[in-house]
């Protein structure tokens, strides 16, 4: 590993300066958990790292007028484990508690998570020069391609990696976004972008802008959600297919619902189709194989991972039915 300089800023605008300044030479670091992955396994070579841990303003999770504002520093742990999401958004605690081990969730941090790189394995090798690295073949589509994208992939078929992102976009959750001298919140989906958009990147942060927090609405009365996650090994692991599925129910009626899917398409992935089968229904009349079969509607397999469409036809069905069940 070569020298690296590590710089601690006293604000975020001085962050975003300083990454604005030095270019691609210099990166921005929270947790370190897969930053550092990325410098040893020769993918990244910055000369800085800017930390954004020691930054007060995007720790900690507060409730305001509008719900709940989780600053992007704040652990997995501290999320997992947070009695109002525990409560009020159970599929963000479940997703926390789902991601790798106790030691990386007590270090790693939220806005980490969402701007982590992809796992796929030729990206994350130095002998593959991919298109997500500037390269011109994406190696998934004709090599070892059972973890890779069965939606949304064409020139570049990693899945995207994090568990947090499912979670909150099924609960409409907003993210803000900071550089020196301008902010701007957006709909958490709009935030992440698929290769069609920039192949080398799985978001829309410009250079040198800063996630700063999350907001979550004030959940409802009548408002539940669930996080499930199927994966290869039993202990820690990256998702094969996940599913969040957030509704309100009223006089037994599906009122709002929203149908996330993860580890299956480099964004994640809204499954519409399977929400406008659940809008509307009553609890009594929801055909659980019909919201599965839509949610993989447009599908493709890959040679090694055909797998992944009745496994995530068969989670979301689950999903939903256990969410179902709770007002019954
Ligand atoms: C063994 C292992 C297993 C894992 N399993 C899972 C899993 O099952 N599910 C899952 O979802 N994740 C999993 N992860 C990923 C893990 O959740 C992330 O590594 C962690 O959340 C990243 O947080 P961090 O603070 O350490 O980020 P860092 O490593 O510090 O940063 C990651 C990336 O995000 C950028 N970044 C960090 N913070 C910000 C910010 N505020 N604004 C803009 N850019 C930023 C950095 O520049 C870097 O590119 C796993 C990781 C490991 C090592």
């Amino acid at each position: 590993m070569k020298p690296l300089q590590f710089i601690n800023p006293s604000s975020i605008q001085e962050a975003s300066q300083l990454v604005q300044t030095n270019g691609v030479s210099a990166l921005l670091i929270a947790g370190g958990t897969d930053l550092l992955d990325e410098i040893k396994e020769g993918v990244e070579r910055p000369d800085k790292l800017i930390s954004l841990i020691e930054l007060e303003a995007m720790q900690g999770i507060a409730l305001t007028s509008s719900g709940l504002e989780i600053g992007a520093s704040t652990t997995l742990a501290e999320i997992s484990s947070h009695t109002t999401i525990v409560g009020d958004y159970a599929a963000l605690s479940q997703a926390a508690e789902s991601v790798a081990t106790p030691q990386i969730r007590n270090v790693g941090t939220l806005g980490g998570n969402l701007c982590q790189r992809p796992r796929c394995w030729y990206y994350r090798s130095i002998n593959f020069d991919c298109r997500k690295k500037g390269g011109s073949t994406c190696y998934a589509q004709l090599g070892e391609n059972k973890f890779h994208a069965i939606l949304g992939g064409s020139d570049c078929l990693i899945v995207h990696p994090s568990d947090m992102a499912v979670a909150l976009i099924s609960l409409n959750a907003s993210i803000t976004l900071m550089s020196a001298d301008d902010s701007r919140t957006l709909a958490m989906e709009d935030f992440f972008a698929g290769p069609d958009i920039d192949i080398m990147a799985e978001n829309i942060l410009t250079p040198g802008e800063i996630v700063t927090s999350v907001n979550i609405p004030t959940a409802s009365a009548n408002a539940k959600s669930i996080f499930l996650k199927a994966k290869e090994r039993q202990g820690m692991d990256f998702a094969t297919s996940s599913v969040a599925v957030a509704a309100e129910v009223s006089d037994d009626t599906i009122s709002s619902i929203r149908v996330t899917l993860g580890g299956v398409a480099p964004i994640p992935w809204r499954a519409t189709a399977a929400e406008s089968v659940l809008i509307g229904k009553t609890l009594a009349g929801v055909d659980l194989k019909e919201v599965g079969e839509a949610a993989v509607h447009r599908a493709k397999a890959l040679e090694h991972n055909g797998y992944k469409v009745r496994l995530t036809a068969g989670l979301t069905r689950r999903a939903v039915e256990t969410l179902l069940a709770e007002w019954h």
